[in-house]
């Protein structure tokens, strides 16, 4: 087990010939404490794949050092680093049975028979292939050899970590919630690093203690799912984890401090704080009510999702998202809301500005 870091690690594919490169990754400095749980979470294109594939060996950084537990590893081959990836789509051998399938990467690392039949038991048992272990890899189903994937990654006992990439891709919908927990457990069970990369805040936000958020090749913020939620950093954070995202509305100055359709936004900013540039307000569905007096808003659509409704609103040209509860009453005439001040975050070219009160 390892602690990983990530100093000044940049990389770029090579470009087409005559152009420029392009940095898939942009200046990533990052920590990995040893036997942490991280969700590696941002949208298709941010990194991701290009960043696991890093920590494991496939590829070397264009630039920057990768250290475990302080040792520099940035030249060392995968074989070397110790680490179990788990791919996207099933890497299985076809022609061997589930047990051969499983046992491989012990064999192959020389653990005596006795032990590796134990260890494939278990992984067998908890992925539920124990009746399956005598057959063909060829005769399973995409889930099923995608389990398989999933068990090869985690037989191995001496492993500095073990990487998921979007691992439950190919996993019918009904057992990924199942796969997932199992995932959880079993990290709490051996307590090795994991890094599970995906594109789905719900699997991020279910696996992982420490979410780390990735967009355009670089890390935008890192915490729990809490303070991700509470606290977005960057606009990104906030409009990509919640459903539906955090309201990101334009703002502008009045007396140095924050408006929004003439009301005064928070009195929270230090004297001088920096409010130059593109001024926005972030504040998350759940904290935009319906009032006596506040801001004068058109509904435009209602859905309801059972407990909540989630209620569009329209004031002048910028569109508010809210949830309402079941039972709260929707205004008929003159509807206004009101922002929990508390609640309401203030972005200065999409990086929160801090306030006295944060
Ligand atoms: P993610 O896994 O988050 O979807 P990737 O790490 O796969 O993102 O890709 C990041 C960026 O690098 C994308 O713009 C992608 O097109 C580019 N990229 C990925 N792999 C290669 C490659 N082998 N050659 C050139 N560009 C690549
Ligand atoms: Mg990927």
């Amino acid at each position: 087990m390892s602690r990983i870091e990530f100093k000044d690690v940049r990389h770029a594919y090579p470009p087409p010939a005559g152009q420029a490169p392009v940095y898939a990754l942009k200046e990533i400095s990052q920590v990995w404490e040893d036997g942490g749980a991280y969700a590696l979470l941002g949208p298709s294109g941010c990194g991701k794949t290009t960043l696991l594939n890093i920590i494991s060996g496939l590829l070397t950084p264009s630039e920057g050092s990768i250290l475990f537990d302080g040792r520099d590893v940035t030249q060392q081959p995968t074989a070397a680093r110790h680490i179990a990836q788990v791919f996207q789509f099933p890497v299985v051998y076809d022609t061997m049975t589930v047990f051969d399938n499983l046992a491989f990467p012990l064999r192959n690392r020389g653990m005596p028979e006795a032990r590796a039949t134990e260890r494939v038991t278990e992984i067998a048992e908890m992925l539920d292939l124990s009746d399956r272990l005598h057959q063909r890899a060829a005769g399973l189903t995409a889930d099923g050899k995608q389990k398989i994937s999933l068990g090869r990654g985690l037989v191995r006992e001496e492993v500095n970590a073990i990487l998921f990439d979007e691992p439950l891709t190919v996993i019918d919908p009904h057992l990924k919630w199942q796969l997932r927990s199992k995932l959880k457990e079993l990290h709490q069970q051996i307590g090795v690093t994991m890094i599970y990369v995906t594109h789905d805040q719900v699997e991020a936000l279910t696996f992982a203690d420490q979410v780390v958020v990735m967009y355009d090749g670089g890390v935008v913020q890192v915490g729990t799912p809490v303070e991700l939620f509470n606290r977005p950093k960057h606009t990104f954070v906030g409009y990509f984890i919640g459903s539906p995202g955090m309201n990101v509305l334009p703002c502008k100055l009045e007396n140095g401090q924050p408006v929004f359709a003439n009301n005064l936004l928070s009195s929270g900013y230090p004297a001088d704080a920096d409010l130059s540039g593109k001024l926005e307000i972030g504040i998350r569905p759940e904290f935009v009510r319906f009032g006596d007096d506040g801001i004068p808003v058109e509904i435009q659509k209602v859905e309801d999702l059972g407990r909540y409704q989630v209620v569009t609103v329209k004031h002048e040209a910028e569109q508010i998202k809210m949830l309402v509860g079941e039972d709260e009453a929707i205004p008929a005439a003159s509807p206004m809301i009101q922002f929990d001040p508390e609640n309401l975050h203030i972005y200065r070219d999409d990086w929160v500005v801090e306030t006295h009160n944060a």
